[in-house]
Formats: structure tokens, C-alpha cells, sequence
């Protein structure tokens, strides 16, 4: 979603939205389903780790986010207060399960997510068996160094906005998204080891008992505890050392600003490395029916039990009560 302009909706989306909850009617829905549908719904699985959940907080979220669209001051802050909304409605409803969201089958994680997007600066050999194992080492990220690095690599959205959504300074946005890139390169550094074919690792072995997959089985991801001292392990040990991609390894990001920057772009180019599952079409044709002049279903009941606003629209959390 990053690179070439994050997607969005048209100038006018809120006010269009705005338009259509005054009016009762569907104006602006499907535009703004379309363009941010398929982001909220990924966001909403990773939040709540199930399908189902995420597709009603969709709903939902749009019915929500279209009731409050005339607080919007234009468009500027309108992909922030979807995710917002989607967000406070994740754990109000579902729970944190951040930290158990299973991983993507590895399969819909091979390809790249748009055309002309590529991994910066591996060998096809390595290439190749990193791409499946994207999705487990991002599963080892703890929680909220994991939600920042999706808001803004993988949804693109800037950093005023994934602070808006997390309620939380754009420095620690900024803190988190550094934090999980090292991160998800220790973990991504431990997983490339553990299922190279040549890696006879003893000591790799009874440290990370699940961590050695065979086949197309994808390993388990690291548990946090372990994460720090299987990456020192196989940044250090003689026979596991040689099998760490160079990319990746702890001293690219130490050459200094450059170094860290080419770095940072290439765990970006990686994070940002597989399609999406879309949104189902059936909740926009439900949002649709649901907005319509004929029918009003559920909004009532959805906008009563929402989380609820400020008078900037943005739910009312209490603050840093998940990072
Ligand atoms: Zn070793």
C-alpha cells in the first residue's frame, strides 16, 4: 500500500459520507469501502486473530465512522478515524489478541503485492526462502511494535496518523516502527537459519525445538522470550552464522545513517511483501443495503453500542491503554 501514494478515496469522501447519513442514503459508502476496505479488514484480522469478527467490524466501522464524517474537518483525517474507530471497536468487542494473530498461510505470502515492487538486495536463492517465512517472523514482533510497523509500512499510513489511531505521540510511533523492523529482522535472521537446508545446528535445535521446519511446513514463530538470545545465537555461532543473509544482519544497520536507511527499506520491502486478503464483497453489499432509503438495519444498534467519541469523532480511549 506504500509507494506510489498510499490508495484513497477521492477529494470530498467525508463530506460525501456526511452527506449520505444526513440525506439516509449510500452516498459516499461505496467509495470509501472500496478504497479502504481491503486495509481495514486486514488490520481488523490482524487485531481480533478471526475473519469473522474483522468482516462485522468493517461493517460497522464504516457505518460509524459515516455518522461522525461531519465532524471531519475535510478529508485530511478521514483514513486515520477509520482505523481509529476499527481499532477501538477491535478492542471494545473482540479483545487484544494482537499477540496470537496467526500468520497468513506462507502460500499467500510468496508473491509480491503489487507489480514493480521489489526485494531490494537478495539473491533469488535467498529470496526465495525468505518470502515464506515473512508472516512468522512478523508473528514474533511483540504486539505493539507490530501494530505500528503495519499502520505505517504495510497500510502507509504517515506517521500523524498511526499516532492519531494508536493515541499515542508520532515519536513513539516513530520509536515502535524502529523497534519492530529490528524486530522482525532478528526473527526473520533466526527462521532463515532454522529451515536452511544445510543448517546442522544442535544447540539452534534445542533452542528453538518448533523452529526447524522441514518441507513446505512453516516453523513456528519465536516466542518473544527467545527471540533476543536465538539472535545472538545465530548472529555468533560458527555453524549457524554463515546461513544469516547478509541483508539482515546486525552490522547493516550499524554503517551509520545510510546504512540504517538502507536497512530500514529493506525490512520495509519485506514487511510490505505479500497481497492482502480482500475484504468480502458481501459486507460492502450489506453496508450498501444497509444505507440505502429503504433500510436502516442495525445502524441504530451499531452506532448505540459504539465506542464512544470525542468531539473530533476519534473514539474516546483511555489513553495508552494498549501501548
Ligand atoms: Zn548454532
Amino acid at each position: 500500500m506504500r509507494g506510489g501514494g498510499a490508495p484513497g478515496a477521492r477529494p470530498g469522501a467525508a463530506a460525501a459520507l456526511a452527506r449520505g447519513y444526513a440525506e439516509g442514503s449510500a452516498h459516499g459508502v461505496a467509495e470509501v469501502y472500496d478504497a479502504y476496505a481491503d486495509g481495514l479488514f486486514a488490520y481488523c484480522r490482524m487485531l481480533t486473530g478471526d475473519g469473522r469478527t474483522a468482516a462485522e467490524i468493517l461493517h460497522d466501522t464504516v457505518l460509524i465512522v459515516r455518522a461522525r464524517a461531519d465532524l471531519l474537518d475535510g478529508d485530511a483525517q478521514l483514513r486515520a478515524l477509520l482505523y481509529a474507530v476499527a481499532r477501538s471497536e477491535c478492542m471494545h468487542r473482540g479483545g487484544d489478541h494482537r499477540s496470537s494473530a496467526l500468520p497468513q498461510p506462507a502460500a499467500q505470502s510468496c508473491q509480491v503485492r503489487r507489480p514493480g515492487v521489489v526485494v531490494l538486495g537478495f539473491a533469488v536463492r535467498d529470496r526465495g526462502r525468505l518470502l515464506p517465512l515473512i508472516p512468522v517472523a512478523l508473528a514474533g514482533v511483540a504486539a505493539a511494535e507490530r501494530e505500528a510497523l503495519e499502520l505505517v509500512v504495510r497500510h502507509g499510513l504517515d506517521e500523524a496518523e498511526a499516532a492519531r489511531v494508536l493515541d499515542v505521540s508520532q515519536r513513539r510511533v516513530a520509536r515502535l516502527v524502529d523497534g519492530a523492523r529490528d524486530q522482525f529482522a532478528t526473527c526473520l535472521r533466526v527462521h532463515s537459519v532454522c529451515v536452511h537446508p544445510e543448517q546442522e545446528c544442535a544447540e539452534l535445535a534445542v533452542l528453538l525445538p518448533g523452529g526447524v521446519a522441514s518441507g513446505a511446513a512453516v516453523p513456528e514463530p519465536v516466542d518473544p522470550a527467545l527471540r533476543v538470545p536465538a539472535g545472538l545465537h545465530v548472529d555468533s555461532c560458527p555453524s549457524c552464522a554463515p546461513f544469516v543473509p547478509a541483508e539482515l544482519a546486525p552490522e547493516a544497520d550499524q554503517a551509520g545513517q545510510s546504512g540504517r536507511a538502507v536497512f530500514a527499506a529493506t525490512v520495509d520491502a519485506l514487511v510490505s511483501t505479500g497481497p492482502p486478503r480482500p475484504a468480502p464483497l458481501s459486507v460492502r453489499a450489506e453496508l450498501l443495503r444497509g444505507t440505502g432509503p429503504r433500510a436502516h438495519r442495525d445502524a441504530g444498534h451499531v452506532l448505540g453500542r459504539a465506542v464512544p467519541a470525542q468531539r473530533d469523532g476519534f473514539p474516546r480511549t483511555r489513553r495508552r491503554r494498549f501501548l
